[in-house]
């Protein structure tokens, strides 16, 4: 059996970059830190974390510690106004391709653009990004079925989530362009990371007889590859950890892919690698 492994499997820029401000921070100042939410969606990451004393708090009233690290997801602006109020040491991991997302938010919803953002209204960062509109003046669209709310009368602009489905995003664009009647601004927010590990999905997706998901089951972009991979590979299957394989699903496998979302560690990648080779000894 053949285990080819995604090259951009795992953590991404802005997600390691967040992760190395966090330790750093906490090893400098020895206390107990705080983020606004888990600072991935990765419950044993965070729960490594938890180990050298950085941990979630849900809201600004539950800061403990007299540090808070903002999450590579960014956070609302209504919850850093209110962080500013507080004598609290801001470190900021918002990623940076977020950070645009919220810029031209700011930008198109400053002159007037009804936004259209294509994304998980749940998500902590759709919930960021949006948070920077005007109210009342934007939809947060999940599928096309929902564009028939949309005055196609105003000028709209399009900004989506950074770990959107590219084709999604792409079928978005078309309807609009095809509807809308004064004017339209597309803004490409889906990041690179992201970009690249769909590409690279699909293509190991499309030669695989079995294809593994490694990430969070709160994961935003392990999911959208498990289900960019599951449309082309039946045989495709997300986990969390390598203790939830299945010997039954390497039976006759010949060629096994795996990838893993953004905020997937190295190490949970190699351990999924080492028990599926065991897999493979007792399927013999
Ligand atoms: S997936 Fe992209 S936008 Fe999100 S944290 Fe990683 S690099 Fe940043």
């Amino acid at each position: 059996m053949k285990i080819s492994i995604a090259p951009s499997a795992g953590f991404c820029f802005g997600v390691k970059r967040a992760i190395d401000m966090a330790v750093y921070s906490a090893g400098k100042f020895g206390t107990e830190l705080n983020t606004i939410g888990p600072i991935i969606h990765n419950p044993q990451v965070v729960c490594l974390l938890e180990e050298k004393g950085i941990f979630p708090v849900e809201s600004v009233d539950k800061i403990r510690s007299d540090t808070i690290i903002i999450r590579s997801h960014g956070i609302k602006a209504g919850i850093a106004d209110e962080i500013a109020k507080k004598d609290i040491a801001v470190i900021d991991a918002t990623c940076p391709f977020v950070k645009k997302a919220q810029d031209y938010m700011k930008s198109a919803s400053s002159e007037g653009y009804f936004i259209i953002m294509v994304g998980d209204k749940k998500h902590p960062e759709v919930q960021s990004i949006i948070s920077f509109a005007v109210a009342g003046r934007y939809m947060v669209l999940n599928n096309l079925e929902e564009l028939k709310h949309v005055d196609f009368t105003e000028k709209i602009a399009l900004i989506s989530q950074t770990t959107q489905d590219v084709m999604f995003y792409l079928s978005v664009i078309y309807e609009v362009f095809r509807r809308v009647k004064k004017g339209v601004i597309v803004f490409n927010t889906i990041c690179d990371a992201t970009k690249l590990k769909q590409e690279e999905a699909a293509v190991l997706a499309a030669r695989s007889d079995v294809m593994i998901v490694v990430g969070g089951y709160n994961s935003a972009n392990t999911n959208k590859l498990k289900n960019i991979c599951k449309s082309i590979q039946d045989r495709t299957y997300h986990v969390e950890t390598e203790k939830e394989l299945d010997p039954g699903w390497f039976r006759d496998a010949e060629n096994v892919g795996i990838t893993a979302g953004a905020s997937t560690p190295d190490w949970i990648i190699k351990k999924v690698v080492e028990k599926i080779k065991v897999i493979e000894k007792q399927n013999k």
